[in-house]
């Protein structure tokens, strides 16, 4: 089985966020930037999948700026065996994402492909769902348990009434929950060996797809600042302000 998965660079989940004073958009001068964190665990599945012998090959792409190889290349040290770079300056709307990715399928014919469930950049959740519409492949979204036994793969997920399991065909799409698993770290000497694991570079403007993004943003603008609390002197005093003040109760 070979398995497809897709990484993206994202500004840290630990960094606070500023939006720059103008509205534009967000800093990202000096900022650290990670692997989207359901990535990580996409890319943890795909290598114990290759542990357990149900997996040959992983292949970890990304699409982005130069430096977005780093994201690559984090992969490749925590067990990816080869990697695929789509450089693109500019920001890309999932939908162009969609479309990149459909093409390196069409070429690598990967019997997986593994999302994260969100980007945590733009909270978007949706390119898993159009690469496997555009591919006419079945889907497990939000996947927090995967089975993988022969030419079908097993998915739970999370729902409002509880944990929903399904079954679906390979080759299939499959976006991946932070529950999945725990990622692992990579280790120094897999570090040094990831560095001699091949990078495929491709330009996303050669690739023959329309890239053009077809939503304008108007705004960034900071979330209000939380007022601060207050401190009640007894119970009585803490009714009478929900009752009165927060008509809450
Ligand atoms: P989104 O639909 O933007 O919330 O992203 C969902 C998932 O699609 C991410 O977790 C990644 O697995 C994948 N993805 C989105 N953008 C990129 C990108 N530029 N490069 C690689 N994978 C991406």
């Amino acid at each position: 089985m070979k398995i497809l998965v897709a990484v993206k660079r994202v500004i840290d989940y630990n960094v606070q966020i500023r939006v720059k004073e103008d509205g534009s958009g967000v800093n990202k001068d000096n900022v650290k930037m990670s692997t989207n964190p359901p990535d990580d665990n996409a890319i943890e599945e795909a290598v114990r999948l290759k542990e357990s012998g149900k997996a040959k090959e992983i292949i970890a792409v990304t699409i982005g700026e130069e430096k977005a190889q780093e994201t690559v290349r984090k992969a490749l040290a925590v067990g990816a065996d080869r990697g695929i770079h789509v450089k693109s300056d500019n920001y890309i709307e999932p939908l162009g994402i969609a479309k990149v990715l459909k093409k390196i399928v069409e070429k690598e014919k990967p019997d997986l492909v593994f999302l994260g469930k969100q980007a945590i950049d733009d909270d978007c959740n949706q390119t898993g769902q159009m690469l496997a519409a555009m591919l006419d492949w079945p889907q497990g979204t939000f996947a927090s348990k995967i089975e993988h036994k022969d030419k079908v793969i097993e998915v739970t997920r999370e729902v409002d009434e509880g944990l929903e399991t399904i079954q679906i065909n390979l080759p299939a799409i499959i976006t991946c929950d932070l529950r999945l698993n725990e990622p692992r770290f990579a280790s120094l000497p897999n570090i040094m060996k990831a560095k001699k694991k091949p990078i495929e570079q491709l330009n996303a403007k050669d690739l023959g797809v329309d890239i053009t993004n077809r939503i304008q943003q108007i705004k960034v603008e900071e979330p209000p600042k939380r007022k601060s609390g207050i401190k009640v002197a007894n119970v009585a005093e803490l009714i009478s302000k929900l009752k009165n003040e927060a008509k809450v109760i």
